[in-house]
Parts: structure tokens; C-alpha cells; sequence
């Protein structure tokens, strides 16, 4: 076998990105709940993006609390329960697979390959993740606002190969492009690949690899089917 392992990343991989509209339209609710202005509250939420998902702010209740204290609100405790619930329902909304992410992870590992995860997201994520039909097929998933460092340094990657046991040579990488996730995997020794679906949107402005992006692409998870040999 060319590889000994393949690893994901979840968000537009093997999951779809969140929708800007429906993202947007649950800040507005989290911000109703708190009673706090709609544009402030978004524009702090998104402000915390990088304490969020590398732990810095560690959970969603706290993250809630910190923007009400930035914005000068003392919200009542229900309010703040109400907004995290609000987050944790998009949440799991989001991590619904794609349609062949399930079966294309089982025929991996039923071909011998081992399945990692490693994602930039906030708490709600690990949080969920039992209840997620990729749990049972994905061995290690690293989770960056649990480990406290996200893509693309390179040491989030290391753990992932350490936790599979292989070495980053024997790895493929598949990914969207956040994060300059594939420049990342690629300074390891990791071999990455693009994954670009036909109905993703382009919002993400973070996605500066899937630009650049001169090595292999794949339009479906089942691709990497081939892609492994
Ligand atoms: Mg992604």
C-alpha cells in the first residue's frame, strides 16, 4: 500500500461549509436571546474566532459571556443558556455527513487504511461528536480548540500521524483549503489533496489554498477511493 493512512478535515470536507445566510440568521437569534444589538453581537462572535477554536475561550457558554461583558450587557443566565442552545443546534445541524462520507470511510478502513480528523473548530464540535454517524469511523479526530493549536501549524498535523501511528510520508491529506490546511500538510511530508464539490459555495475567504492549489483534486469523497491506489 502507497499510504497507511488517510486524514480528513471536517468543515467543506466531509461535512458541508455552513451556509453565510443560515450562519448569519443564527448570530441574529443568539443576539434576540441576550437582548443585545444583532450587528455588535455578530461582529464580536466573529471576533472571537481564533480564541474560540484554539481553546483560548474554551467553551460556548464562555465565549457568550466574554461578547455580553465586551458589550456592557449583564445578561440573566437563561438568556446565555438559550444563546449557547441556539449554537448548538446549528451545530448539529451542520455535522450531518456527506452523502458518501460514511461509506467511503468504511471502505478505507475495511481496505486496511487508518482515519483521522483534524479540524480548526470551536467546542460545540467535540462536544457533539459522539452522537456524529462519522464518530465510528474515524479513529482519531483531533480537534483543535481541544489541543490548543490549529492548522496549519505544523504540530497539529504531527499529533494526528503519532495518534494513527504512521509517519506524515504515509499520510494523505484531504481538505477544502481553510486554514492553508493543504500548505500545512504539505511542510509535514503529508500528501495532500483537494477536495472541490461542485455545489460548495466560495464564502470563505480563508480558503486561499483552494486558489493556489496546484496538486490533486478530487470533486467527490468517494474520489479518494482512486486517489489511494
Ligand atoms: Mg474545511
Amino acid at each position: 500500500m502507497k499510504y497507511k493512512a488517510v486524514v480528513f478535515d471536517l468543515f467543506g470536507t466531509l461535512i458541508d461549509n455552513l451556509c453565510p445566510q443560515e450562519y448569519e440568521r443564527v448570530l441574529w437569534e443568539m443576539a434576540d436571546a441576550l437582548c443585545v444589538p444583532r450587528e455588535d453581537f455578530a461582529r464580536e462572535w466573529i471576533g472571537t474566532f481564533q480564541e474560540r477554536i484554539s481553546g483560548g475561550i474554551e467553551t460556548t457558554e464562555d465565549a457568550v459571556e466574554h461578547i455580553c461583558q465586551l458589550l456592557g450587557v449583564e445578561a440573566a443566565a437563561s438568556s446565555i443558556a438559550a444563546a449557547v442552545e441556539i449554537r448548538f443546534d446549528l451545530t448539529r445541524r451542520a455535522l450531518r455527513p456527506r452523502p458518501d462520507a460514511v461509506e467511503t470511510l468504511t471502505q478505507l478502513k475495511a481496505g486496511g487504511y487508518k482515519i483521522g480528523l483534524v479540524t480548526d473548530c470551536s467546542d460545540e464540535v467535540p462536544v457533539l461528536w459522539a452522537d456524529s454517524p462519522l464518530a465510528p469511523v474515524i479513529d482519531v479526530p483531533i480537534f483543535s480548540c481541544s489541543v490548543g493549536m490549529a492548522k496549519p501549524d505544523s504540530r497539529i498535523y504531527l499529533l494526528a500521524c503519532e495518534a494513527l501511528g504512521v509517519k506524515p510520508q504515509e499520510c494523505l491529506y484531504v481538505g477544502d483549503g481553510s486554514s492553508r490546511e493543504l500548505t500545512g500538510a504539505v511542510k509535514v511530508g503529508m500528501h495532500p489533496v483537494l477536495i472541490s464539490v461542485p455545489y460548495d459555495n466560495d464564502y470563505d475567504h480563508f480558503r486561499v489554498d483552494a486558489k493556489e492549489w496546484q496538486g490533486t483534486v478530487i470533486s467527490s469523497l468517494k474520489q479518494i477511493l482512486t486517489v489511494v491506489g
